[in-house]
């Protein structure tokens, strides 16, 4: 079906950004895969193209243009299975922070640098002790003269090997009551002394991705480093979070269309029985469902691009949409790998690494269950 969210001006962007990914990013698919990481080069060559910079202000270096363009990014490096290069990580869940509360000296200092690629961001919320409850982060920003002495571990930060800028969450006042008006966020630059990044952790999927151990031992972090007030560091993460899970949420459809994509090609080749098994009415029964789900969550999907386009409050429906789009994506996953047989195990074929990238979409940028504690409350249901 025609999808009515875009312009041609957006479709020539998509045009453009297709070219450059099957050239220059498909090709290193495998070797990041192999090595745990993409590497500097490859971000530079997107801030090169202007990839890095398409909704970043134009003062700075970008080109001020609407979220879709970056959406149009995220949907194609799905296509192509390009998940270790995380550009909405850096474009669309980490650079807005550097926009929207950074000082003319940070947005001078690390802005321009995130849209040419030679910085590139993390966020480390995480923690070995606390994931969803992050009102609870132990990591401390003690104010000593004109620096914060920072100590304590992250883990599971994406870019946590490449980045040299991470937006780090930690305590400044960890007396506070209620606890997360002591949260602010802090911007550590890799080389301060006393900031080392731990393992490159082994993981299921997202093979190509770097997802890392990071420690603060006594980093003494400059004031004029806090992003925004101190103490404001809750708020500004609760503020971000509608864009971050929406990216989610546009990227699961994206992978679910390439994986039926590739499955309705896989089952009319193969035969069973004298005859491809696209044969079997449970075949297409299963595939039928399925390609009706995907079009449901498009059409969610995109009624909400243009809601965040029009900077509406719909916390709700992403929430509503970052659940019900990865659980979906999950079942693409698995019924695709179904129907592909004993090939579906084997990681020759891209369907096996799709079901096992998808198991961590219903994890990160919130669990699945905290969307559903958020939907809860704001449906009147919660009873603090
Ligand atoms: C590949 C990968 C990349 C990541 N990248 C980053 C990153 O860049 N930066 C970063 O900061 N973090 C990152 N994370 C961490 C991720 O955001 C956390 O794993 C996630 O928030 C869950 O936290 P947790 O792992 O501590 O699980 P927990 O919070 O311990 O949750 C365990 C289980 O309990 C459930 N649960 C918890 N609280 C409730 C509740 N109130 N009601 C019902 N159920 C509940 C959860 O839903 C889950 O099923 C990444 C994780 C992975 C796997």
């Amino acid at each position: 079906m025609q999808r009515d969210i875009f312009s041609e001006e957006h479709d020539l962007f998509r045009q453009q950004f297709r070219r450059f990914a099957e050239t220059e990013l498909e090709p290193q698919i495998e070797r990041w895969n192999s090595e745990g990481r993409t590497d500097p080069a490859t971000w530079r060559r997107c801030g090169e193209e202007g990839f890095l910079g398409a909704t970043a202000p134009e003062e700075y270096g970008g080109a001020d243009a609407d979220f879709l363009y970056d959406a149009i990014i995220m949907e194609e490096v799905a296509r192509i299975r390009a998940h270790g290069l995380m550009l909405s990580l850096h474009n669309n869940i980490c650079r807005p922070y550097l926009e929207a509360y950074g000082s003319e000296d940070q947005k001078q200092r690390f802005l321009t640098g995130a849209i040419t690629g030679e910085t590139i961001l993390a966020i480390a919320m995480t923690e070995p002790g606390t994931g969803s409850d992050l009102a609870n982060v132990q990591t401390r920003a003690i104010r000593d003269g004109d620096h914060y002495v920072v100590n304590g571990a992250k883990t599971f930060i994406s870019n946590g090997q490449i980045a040299n800028l991470v937006i780090v969450v930690a305590k400044t006042d960890p007396d506070a009551n209620p606890p997360h008006n002591g949260i602010s966020l802090l911007l550590v630059e890799a080389d301060t002394p006393g900031f080392e990044r731990g393992r490159n952790l082994p993981k299921l999927g997202l093979k190509g991705q770097d997802t890392s151990e990071l420690f603060f031992r006594d980093c003494r972090v400059p004031v004029e480093n806090v992003l925004g007030e101190e103490g404001q560091g809750f708020k500004q993460l609760m503020q971000q979070l509608q864009q971050e899970r929406l990216c989610i949420a546009v990227a699961s459809i994206a992978s679910c269309r390439r994986s039926l994509d590739d499955t309705i090609d896989y089952v009319k080749e193969r035969r069973a029985f004298g005859q491809p098994i696209a044969g079997f009415q449970n075949t297409q029964f299963k595939l039928a469902e399925l390609a009706a789900d995907v079009e449901a969550g498009q059409a969610f999907v995109d009624k909400l691009l243009a809601a965040h386009v029009r900077g509406e409050d719909i916390v709700t429906e992403v929430s509503m949409a970052k659940f019900w789009t990865t659980d979906l994506q999950k079942k693409v996953a698995a019924e695709c790998l179904q129907l592909h047989g004993g090939y579906g195990f084997m990681l020759e074929y891209p369907i096996a690494h799709d079901y096992a990238d998808a198991a961590v979409q219903s994890i990160y940028a919130g669990t699945n269950e905290i969307m559903k504690v958020i939907i809860a409350r704001r449906l009147g249901l919660d009873s603090r």
